[in-house]
């Protein structure tokens, strides 16, 4: 984008907080076809139900209506978008010739196994150059555990985390800096025994210990940047008004926890990040995850209401239509197309479940839309919890040192540790 495109959005991005509204986000599932054998989800290629991609005409139609209608941050995911990966890039070359400012898309890595073959390091440089040739903001590669062979038994991606290894300088050679994607199941924590070899309840020490094995392995690894995907136990949270639009969910006990074992997660994940906020550049806002805990602890009207369905939207592989995210399949609000998005279809009132695309930003920048929309609730909010606001305060000069997550800068570490704390 050029400089004066880059002041255009800026300035765009100014105004919606002063619409009280958020940068707006959009994520499109582009196809829901996999490769990978991830037990947390339903998508994995041992599932059997009728798989869909979204047309290059549909890709393309629903991006320019999200430029035109001043949104930010675009998302293309999966499924394994990667299998596509002539569309994808199509697509990507798409919005960022139509000014959308941040890009994403990720992979489960398949194309970094067999990195013994000939040729591997070749193949490696020519999909970096092809990343390397757009806009694409961000590219995420998932990693669910800090033991290679728990990672890759789930993913059933045999050697897939020393090719990982051996592709990110190829990637940091080009200006395109990954980041790790970590999606949180019982497999965060190595398996615990007591005294006599008997398998024991995980509990909070546990989780930090996982969670500082994982960041440490990380950055052996050569990431440098980091998020964490919270735990999905929609059932557990929410009763009966969610319904999965796509094929993500599992009742796998992997990823099935109570509102208290979440509450444990999320509490250890916040203990653990600020000792790995200097070296690591780690998306999860402190913010976030203090106010999902209390929620999970039966104080949820301290979180922010997720933009889900007024500044965020999902779209789905299968029938192309938009929902208020992967998650509220009966809230069919139709092609994305027809959406006036100058007028929030939905006004922000859920909290019903912990994904974190939505719930993060909904938090952190949320109270700044209040501001300009709802003074008087803004600041009696900021009143009845200061130490909230010092917390998203806190959180947004990281992001600031953190080029927010720039994933085609390399980390100043020195604006990292002056900002980590
Ligand atoms: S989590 Fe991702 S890689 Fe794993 S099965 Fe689901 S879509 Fe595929
Ligand atoms: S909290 Fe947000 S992401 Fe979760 S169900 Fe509600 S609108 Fe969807």
């Amino acid at each position: 984008m050029t400089i004066i495109g880059k002041k255009v959005s800026m300035f765009r991005q100014l105004g919606s907080f002063i619409r009280g509204r958020i940068p707006g986000q959009l994520i499109i599932q582009l196809t829901d076809h996999c490769n990978a054998s991830c037990p947390q989800c339903g998508m994995r290629r041992s599932s059997s139900f009728r798989r869909s991609t979204l047309s290059l005409d549909d890709g393309r139609k629903i991006i320019d209506h999200a430029a035109a209608s001043g949104v930010s941050a675009l998302s293309l995911t999966g499924g394994e978008p990667f299998l596509l990966q002539r569309e994808l890039i199509t697509l990507i070359k798409h919005a960022g010739a139509a000014g959308i400012p941040y890009i994403r898309t990720g992979t489960n890595g398949f194309m970094f196994m067999d990195h013994n073959r000939p040729g591997f390091l070749g193949r490696v440089a020519e999909l970096a150059d092809a990343l390397a040739a757009t806009t694409l903001h961000n590219f995420w590669i998932s990693v669910d555990s800090s033991l290679a062979e728990v990672h890759e038994r789930m993913r059933g991606l045999p050697g897939v985390i020393r090719g990982i290894e051996k592709a990110l300088p190829i990637f940091h050679e080009r200006g395109i800096y990954p980041s790790a994607n970590l999606g949180i199941t019982r497999n965060v924590c190595p398996p615990r025994h007591d005294s006599n070899g008997l398998s024991r309840p995980v509990d909070g020490d546990d989780y930090r210990a996982g969670f500082r094995n994982f960041f440490a392995r990380l950055i052996d690894m050569g990431f440098t940047i980091a998020n964490a995907c919270y735990p999905m136990s929609i059932a557990e949270v929410s009763g009966e008004s969610l319904a999965a639009v796509y094929e993500a969910t599992a009742d796998d006990d992997l990823v099935r926890f109570t509102a208290e074992e979440t509450r444990v997660i999320l509490n250890a994940l916040r203990e653990t990040i600020p000792e790995y906020r200097s070296r690591i550049r780690i998306f999860s806002p402190l913010s976030s995850l203090r106010a999902l805990e209390r929620q999970h602890s039966g104080q949820g009207d301290n979180c922010q209401p997720c933009r889900g369905g007024s500044d965020f939207f999902f779209i789905d592989a299968a029938s192309g239509d938009t929902y208020p995210c992967g998650y509220r399949g009966n809230d069919n609000l139709g092609k994305f197309w027809n959406l006036d998005l100058k007028k929030s279809p939905l006004s922000p009132s859920c909290r019903q479940c912990d994904w974190e695309c939505f719930r993060d930003p909904s938090e952190l920048l949320g109270p700044f839309a209040d501001l300009f929309s709802r003074p008087v609730t803004a600041i009696c909010d900021v009143l009845a919890d200061p130490a909230a606001t010092l917390l998203k305060l806190s959180d947004l000069r990281y992001y600031l040192a953190c080029d927010l997550f720039n994933g085609r800068l390399a980390p100043d570490f020195r604006k990292l540790a002056s900002s980590a704390g």
